[in-house]
């Protein structure tokens, strides 16, 4: 299983293709990414190889400089395309990827419902997105704080990406337990489970530590922050050997 993404100048389709069949040695099921194109979420996911994928986005425009992609390992639900990442919350404004296990994901998800929400997967992930929404929406907090207070919610292992379509200049992510690593590039960032997604475009990397969650975005300095006690923390940049 792994986890792709981009946010800056170029075009995130080819980066996000090429970085998932650089992460197919993880292992996965199910592939999908999912496009910010200005004004629309373009979603694209199957049951499958990254190739299958590759073969049923090209009936659709994928274009936009930011966006994420997935390959998943099915821990809840089994593989097809429906239960395959990236997943949306009930608004629809925001979409996750989640490498890991949300292991309290079954009392979470009957809250959820009483409070209204409809769940279409069987993914412990769809439980998690869900919550980031109720949370952001109960508070009207921003996108960050919102999973931090939903992942100080949760027992589990994740490595995550979460994207607001109607905040569409970051991407937050958080790693527990999963690996997750932040590219710098010159406006702009790449977001993998190793580096190989990003190495030919910058040789700069921060690895999160367990429990760390980052906004990633335009614009803006790279805040990395402990999920527990919201401490920040310095982003250490390593220089990658090529
Ligand atoms: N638990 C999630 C699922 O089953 C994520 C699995 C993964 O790590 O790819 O969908």
């Amino acid at each position: 299983c792994g986890i792709v993404g981009y946010i800056g100048f170029r075009e995130a389709y080819p980066i996000i293709i090429k970085g998932l069949k650089r992460l197919e040695y993880r292992g996965y099921d199910s592939a999908g990414l999912i496009l910010f194109d200005g004004s629309d979420l373009k979603l694209s996911k199957t049951k499958g190889k990254v190739s299958d994928l590759e073969d049923i986005s090209k009936e659709i425009t994928l274009n936009g400089n930011i966006g994420m992609g997935h390959t998943r390992w099915a821990t809840h639900g089994v593989p097809n395309d429906v239960n395959s990442h990236p997943h949306l919350s009930n608004s629809g404004n925001l979409a996750i990827i989640h490498n890991g296990i949300i292991e309290n994901y079954a009392p979470l998800k009957k809250e959820l419902i009483k409070r209204g929400y409809i769940f279409h997967s069987d993914t412990d992930t769809e439980v998690l997105v869900n919550l980031i929404e109720e949370v952001q929406k109960k508070d009207n907090l921003k996108l960050g704080k919102a999973v931090q207070v939903a992942l100080n919610q949760v027992v589990g292992a994740y490595a995550i990406c979460v994207f607001d379509k109607k905040n569409p200049d970051e991407i937050i992510v958080a790693r527990l337990g999963s690996p997750l690593a932040i590219g710098v590039g010159e406006n702009e960032f790449f977001i993998a489970s190793d580096a190989s997604p990003f190495i030919e475009y910058t040789s700069n990397a921060i690895y999160l530590e367990d429990e760390e969650m980052a906004v990633v975005g335009l614009n803006k300095p790279l805040k990395i922050r402990k999920i527990k006690d919201d401490s920040l923390v310095d982003p250490y940049v390593q220089e990658l050997k090529m």
